[in-house]
């Protein structure tokens, strides 16, 4: 069967190498992972393309370049630190986490994703994968705390739960802004101190929960 990847590959160059995206473990993990086997077989001719697609719940996959992005800008370089990730949807960040971390801790409010999400990624046996269903704007205090924290939907702030989770020296990257536009902003914990940097315009679909939006 079609395995996509060459396609995978000038996704890849096409799209996220030329954009900028220098990190050569992001971009090994973005070759190696097969996005095609994360969305609906309806849409596989469009698993490569250069936009986000639709998944169940009326969520979406993000766009690779984005995820590459996000991924490059949590700092993940040796391979031996524990990520959290807010938002699972279709499990692909999920993957391209696992491949360059330790472990993975991922937290998905939708029940139906969170299980197909499980599927896929224990048939590409993924073992550092662990993920539950539950409002991630509270973070996943058992296993706290975090070198690094990524959240793939949007808030008007950032959760206080998920600062209090980040490890001294963590980084964590979330789309912060109103409902329709946001900054994907890189949030740093040095002795205790926060900071936030905005790095460029995004959009992303609603983080819903205690700590973001209400509806
Ligand atoms: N990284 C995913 C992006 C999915 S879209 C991918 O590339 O497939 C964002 C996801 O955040 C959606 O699946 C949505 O259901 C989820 N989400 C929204 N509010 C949430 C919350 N409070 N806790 C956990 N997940 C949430």
């Amino acid at each position: 069967m079609e395995d996509f990847s060459e396609a995978r590959k000038r996704m890849v160059q096409n799209q996220i190498v030329v954009r900028g995206i220098k990190d050569r473990r992001v971009i090994d993990a973005m070759i190696k992972v097969p996005r095609h086997e994360f969305i609906t077989l309806d849409l596989w001719n469009q698993a490569y393309n250069d936009y986000p697609l639709p998944t169940d719940c009326n969520q979406t996959i993000s766009q690779p370049y984005i995820v590459a992005l996000m991924t490059e800008l949590l700092g993940l370089k040796r391979g031996d630190e524990k990520v959290l990730e807010i938002g699972t949807g279709s499990g692909y960040q999920t993957a391209i986490l696992a491949e360059l971390s330790a472990s993975v801790y991922s937290v998905e409010r939708f029940s139906k994703l969170t299980l197909r999400a499980k599927e896929i990624l224990n048939r590409l046996d993924y073992k550092n994968i662990n993920i539950k269903t539950d409002d991630g704007t509270k973070g996943w205090a058992e296993f706290a705390p975090y070198d690094a924290i990524i959240v793939t939907a949007s808030t008007p702030q950032v959760p206080q739960p998920l600062i209090d989770q980040l490890k001294d020296n963590g980084r964590m990257v979330i789309p912060v802004g109103a409902r329709f536009s946001q900054d994907l902003t890189l949030v740093r914990k040095e002795r205790g101190n926060v900071t936030a940097v905005s790095h460029s315009g995004c959009v992303f679909v609603p983080l819903i929960g205690d700590y973001g939006w209400k509806d």
